[in-house]
């Protein structure tokens, strides 16, 4: 229990607020630091602060903090590279670009614990530049987890990844591990030695891997032994690297970076693939995926509820002003729906044409009638100008509590029977089993037998 608190404050501690970046570029080069000034501001959203000289440097590091710098290494007033010794008595995160690189400039960097270096070699520079820049700074979203039970091999990796600006979170055993692992949200890498008094790394990234995929967590497995076997065996159990030690710093950077950057990627296919291109709502495909879960792994004492909205006579929208504007319409209404279901943690998606989902989490009948109520009458309320025209449009919505033990797709058809009530009814309206009774006319009622 102890160690379950002690997991929850280091998970907690590690949280940061969101800052906003700035970043010092010393370079005497006019030309140049017009171009990565407007560069890294268009590109990477930071508040870049110029200086052409050592001096300058110095007063601004006097009055002003700085998430990192970027600077030349031949100053006027530097000719020598004191402008790093600079920065390293201000603690500012170094990133260096020089014309000269030899194996002495590269140990000298690793002592002065520069976060990169960047050669200036050709026409592709400022695009190296900028690259690594925008890495540096999207590294405070990404968290790691160092796993060792020696303290100071410990330490040598979170200062390394420290340095690249990572948030980093420590273990000193396989089981603390888990534990942080099931107390913080939201970890990406995990970085672990093998040899462990509890578990070892091979056990640990075993267990991770019952519940998290390598397209969620990457792992990283780290040991100074000589098994040559090790890391066909890491790799096995569900690493997607091993390094052996003694590693050279810059070495685990980049295999660091490489699988930060495939989990980004992983990220990014996974938001196209899930997204509905013109109202950037989740899709059809994405909320049958995920209600499906949802509704699987739902407990009994959780209830939930599902509705469908479908704007009426969309088709004269499109008839009457174009289907551009039918297209904005579109937009306004999921925009509403996203925000109403925000709070709530509720899931709004787009099924389709002008038809609509909503998944109310921890929602009865009555109050999911309630919600769609309010949702109803945000959605009249709003008005969209086309050419010197006020549209306005309304929905018809069918709400259901979800029945346990029946399955998604017969919960979501008992919605759907619902919205046809409503619409046949005569729109913009809330159709639930509470307003059953109401809707039980001559014409509705093959409908609302149905039903049952
Ligand atoms: P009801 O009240 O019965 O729902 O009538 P309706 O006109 O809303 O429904 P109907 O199914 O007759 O027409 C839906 C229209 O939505 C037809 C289709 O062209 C249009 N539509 C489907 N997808 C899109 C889209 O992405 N953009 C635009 N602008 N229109 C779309
Ligand atoms: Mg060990
Ligand atoms: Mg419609």
């Amino acid at each position: 229990m102890a160690a379950r608190k002690d997991a929850r404050r280091i998970a907690s501690e590690a949280t940061r607020e969101a800052v906003s970046n700035r970043i010092l570029l010393i370079e005497d080069s006019p030309a140049m630091t017009m171009l990565l000034r407007q560069r890294m501001e268009e590109e990477t959203g930071a508040e870049v602060i110029c200086c052409d000289s050592h001096a300058a440097a110095r007063a601004c590091l006097e009055n002003e903090q700085f998430t990192l710098a970027l600077t030349g290494l031949n100053l006027p007033d530097s000719p020598r590279g004191e402008i790093l010794a600079l920065l390293g008595d201000f603690g500012v995160p170094t990133i260096v670009f020089t014309a000269m690189f030899d194996p002495e400039a590269r140990e000298r960097y690793a002592q002065k614990k520069i976060i990169d270096y960047i050669v200036k070699d050709g026409p592709r520079t400022v695009e190296t530049v900028l690259h690594t820049v925008a890495r540096i700074l999207s590294n405070s979203a990404f968290t790691i987890l160092v796993v060792d039970d020696a303290r100071s091999a410990r330490s040598g990796l979170v200062e390394i990844l420290k340095r690249q600006n990572f948030r980093v979170l420590e273990a000193h055993s396989g089981t603390q591990a888990l534990e942080i692992i099931e107390a913080e949200d939201k970890i990406e890498l995990v970085v672990t030695d093998y040899h462990m008094p509890d578990m070892d790394g091979y056990e640990l990234t075993r267990r991770i891997r019952e519940t998290r995929s390598s397209e969620e967590m990457r792992i990283v497995g780290v040991s100074s032994s000589t098994d040559r076997w090790l890391s066909a065996s890491f790799l096995k159990a569900g690493a997607c690297d091993f390094i052996y030690r003694p590693f050279v710093p810059e070495e685990l950077q980049c295999r660091i970076d490489n699988n930060i950057e495939t989990l980004k990627q992983i990220q990014r296919l996974r938001y196209l693939a899930d997204r509905d291109y013109l109202t950037g709502l989740s899709n059809r495909r994405c909320f049958f995926e995920k209600t499906r879960h949802m509704e699987a792994t739902r407990t009994p004492e959780h209830c939930s509820s599902v509705a469908i909205l479908d704007i009426d006579h969309f088709k004269k929208i499109n008839d009457t002003y174009g289907h551009e504007a039918g297209d904005r319409v579109l937009k306004m209404v999921a925009d509403a729906l996203a925000e109403t279901c925000a709070p709530a943690k509720h899931f709004a998606a787009r099924l389709g044409g002008e038809e609509f989902a909503l998944y109310l989490r921890n929602t009865d009948a009555f109050q999911a009638h309630s919600f769609c109520e309010k949702v109803r009458q945000q959605i009249e309320e709003l008005v969209m100008e086309v050419n010197n025209h006020e549209i306005a449009v309304t929905v018809s919505i069918g709400v259901v509590e979800t029945e346990t033990g029946e399955s998604f797709d017969n919960n979501l058809n008992a919605a759907d029977q619902l919205l046809y009530l409503a619409k046949s009814s005569g729109r913009n309206r809330v159709y639930s089993t509470l307003t059953l009774p109401e809707a039980m006319t001559a014409a509705n009622a093959s409908a609302v037998a149905e039903l049952f």
